[in-house]
């Protein structure tokens, strides 16, 4: 069973279902010239993809594996059906994490109109730091973060720029599935996405709070 991991909570927590929010941000949606859309594009994960370890391992099914950063929502009780109003009550805490994509399998799948699953769900494709706890990130809609390459500023965003906001994720997400404690969302990148090497060191921070360090070997 693939865990993640709080402070406070050494043992770590189940994850459940892993949802990713595609073209969340509209710089990003433009450079890899597709729309912006009316309501969110939702993908799934197998939890066999959680990677929490510092070590990336490109797969050998891809020769462009690109890194996506993105804030990472770990959900703390089951709902269904939750209104915006009440969203940060499901909310166990606020991490920082990479949506990596195989490019160039990704692009052969939208040419086909094919589901995206190849691309997005290998082994390790679900990188993700320890968590905040939720109380940790009161300006959660308001947040920055960073991710750099080798020291080298390669993303930065803000959930502020988000198309979609979390307290509308979390509504829409629960009207289409039954959310569980474990789930997690992974929220969309900003602009910036770009390939892997072998021997990047990555560092992702999170609000100048949370750490993350990634090598790719
Ligand atoms: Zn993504």
């Amino acid at each position: 069973m693939a865990k993640v991991f709080l402070n406070e909570i050494e043992d770590g927590l189940d994850v459940k279902n892993i949802f990713c929010i595609g073209r969340n941000y509209a710089a990003h949606a433009i450079e890899l010239g597709n729309k912006i859309e009316d309501s969110p594009i939702i993908f799934l994960k197998p939890t066999s993809s959680i990677n929490t370890n510092s070590k990336i391992v490109l797969p050998d099914i891809s020769s462009d594996i690109h890194y996506e950063t993105e804030l990472i929502i770990l959900i703390g009780k089951d709902g269904k059906n939750i209104p915006e109003s009440d969203y940060e009550s499901y909310i166990e805490g606020y991490g920082i994490g990479l949506d990596l994509t195989a490019r160039d399998i990704q692009s052969q799948a939208k040419k086909n109109g094919h589901p995206w699953t190849l691309s997005k769900g290998f082994d390790g494709a679900a990188c993700v730091s320890r968590f905040l706890r939720a109380p940790q990130l009161q300006n959660h809609n308001s947040c920055s973060f960073t991710m750099k390459i080798n020291g080298n500023l390669k993303q930065i965003g803000n959930t502020e720029n988000m198309l979609f906001k979390i307290p509308f994720l979390i509504a829409y997400l629960s009207k289409h599935f039954s959310l569980s404690r474990g789930d997690l969302i992974y929220t969309g990148t900003p602009e910036g996405v770009g390939r892997l090497t072998s021997g990047d060191h990555l560092e992702l921070e999170l609000d100048k709070k949370l750490l993350a360090n990634f090598h790719v070997a």
